[in-house]
């Protein structure tokens, strides 16, 4: 079988699979957004990702992967130049008095409680109420999005709880209080990045799985009786089934015959967004002990920055420490800035918010990713269900973040893709059985 993309999920699908199957990859190698680069003999990844789920298995799958290390959460919300420890509705009292006060009343005394949800924003009053909405939730997430919470939809956001009000109450008098315990802990490789957990599960397919990498798919032919020829570097594989994971905005316009006009026009409809990652390398910082900062203001090109340090020696040089800051932008955005021009940006907005002098900056660099975010848009769920639907109809299965374009992390994915590869082995009898 055809397996188009070596992210995580056409990996793991290839290991459940357990069948002889080629992986078309267009880049040197495996891994897609779960790849780490190094810079002056550190790892970072594309924003540090954390391994955590909400389902046990999940983490103890990808935790057997590689070694790695358990870290505690300690992360913070730049607000004013302050510190808020996340989850912000978990630490009210370090906001100015006359914010806290107004959180709190809102929060207490919310004439939106009972108002149906109609889209992000709703929600977040709904649960949250006009204080902690406004003051951090809108802000954020208009920067992540680059779009206004009113034209987003609550799947992303359905199932976070309403915390009781007894938490907001003792957060507002100073106490400490946990939010998003299921993150409270987390996992992460003790050297090498999350690419090192990417290889353990590479090791895993390896007897009946041919990678092919620097292997761009060109074309996607479909026979007359459903096989399928992948067309890459020119030449023809032909196979009876194919499993896809590469973004759907890559794979549609492959495939031959194309797609009807209507699928066309709801896969143009599907918005993503595109991530600068900057990776910065200072002698002095002002970001405490901390993990990540959220920074929801707009004069700030980055939403986040990172202090890898936290993640163990194999992260850190003596003597200083290493920033990694997150800058999404739409991919049809004109002003789209170049590496150079980001890095500046990013070293010009710490030691304006007093987090970095920029004479103690040592390195810094900036890569680019297309595909980061899917953006859950008002119509996001009828535009992707149209194009699945399709895929589906001509025999492809598609999976994976920008696959089945959805908003997933790695376990996620992997959990997903293993399931389904486990399914396909049911149907089409393994030639070994994965554990
Ligand atoms: C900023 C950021 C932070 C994140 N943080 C976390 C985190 O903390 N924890 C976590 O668990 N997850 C995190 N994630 C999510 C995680 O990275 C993804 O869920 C996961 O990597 C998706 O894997 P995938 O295989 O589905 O897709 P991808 O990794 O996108 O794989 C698709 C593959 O297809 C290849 N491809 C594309 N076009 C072609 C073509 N024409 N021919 C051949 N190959 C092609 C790509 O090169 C890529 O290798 C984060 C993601 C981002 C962007």
């Amino acid at each position: 079988m055809a397996i188009l993309g070596g992210g995580v999920s056409g990996l793991a699908f290839a290991d459940a699979a357990g069948v002889p199957a080629v992986i078309f990859e267009k880049e040197d190698r495996v891994g897609g957004l779960c790849r780490s680069f190094e810079s002056h003999g550190l790892y970072h990844d594309i924003g540090p990702h954390i391994v955590f789920s909400g389902a046990q298995e999940r983490t103890d799958f990808m935790r057997a992967l590689t070694p790695m290390t358990r870290h505690k959460r300690s992360n913070q919300i730049l607000h004013r130049n302050r510190f808020v420890r996340y989850p912000f509705e978990n630490q009210l009292s370090a906001l100015p008095d006359s914010e806290r006060d107004w959180c709190l009343d809102t929060f207490l005394n919310n004439p939106h409680r009972e108002l149906p949800a109609e889209n992000m924003l709703s929600f977040f009053l709904g649960v949250f109420g006009e204080g902690i909405t406004r003051t951090y939730l809108e802000p954020y997430n208009r920067k992540i999005w680059k779009l206004d919470p009113v034209q987003m939809d609550i799947q992303m956001v359905e199932r976070i709880p309403r915390p009781p009000d007894e938490h907001i109450v003792r957060s507002a008098a100073g106490e400490d209080i946990e939010g998003y315990t299921h993150q409270l802990h987390f996992w992460y490789p003790t050297d090498g990045g999350i690419e090192s957990m990417v290889r353990g599960l590479a090791a895993r397919g390896k007897e009946y799985v041919d990678v092919r990498t620097q292997a761009p798919v060109e074309r996607v032919e479909i026979g007359s009786s459903g096989e399928f020829t992948v067309i890459s570097g020119g030449s023809r594989a032909h196979f009876p089934s194919l499993v896809n994971t590469i973004p759907l905005h890559e794979l549609v316009p492959r495939i031959r015959p194309q797609a009807p006009p209507d699928v066309i026009e709801a896969l143009h409809r599907l918005r993503y967004n595109s991530i600068h990652v900057t990776v910065l390398n200072v002698d002095e910082d002002g970001l405490g002990p901390h993990f990540a900062i959220m920074i929801p203001s707009p004069n700030v090109s980055f939403h986040r920055v990172s202090k890898l340090d936290f993640l163990g020696p194999a992260y850190s040089i003596a003597g200083t420490s290493t920033l990694l800051a997150e800058t999404t932008f739409r991919p049809d955005e004109t002003t789209v800035s170049i590496p150079k021009e980001v890095s500046s940006q990013v070293i010009q907005s710490l030691e304006h918010l007093g987090l970095v002098p920029a004479d103690s900056v040592n390195f810094c660099e900036t890569r680019t990713f297309p595909y980061a975010y899917v953006v859950y848009d008002l119509h996001h769920r009828r535009n992707t269900d149209r194009v699945l639907t399709w895929l589906d109809s001509i025999g492809i299965l598609s999976l994976g973040r920008f696959g089945r374009f959805e908003y997933i992390n790695s376990d996620a994915a992997i959990a997903t893709a293993r399931a389904a590869g486990a399914a396909f082995a049911g149907n089409h009898g393994p030639t070994a059985t994965p554990t």
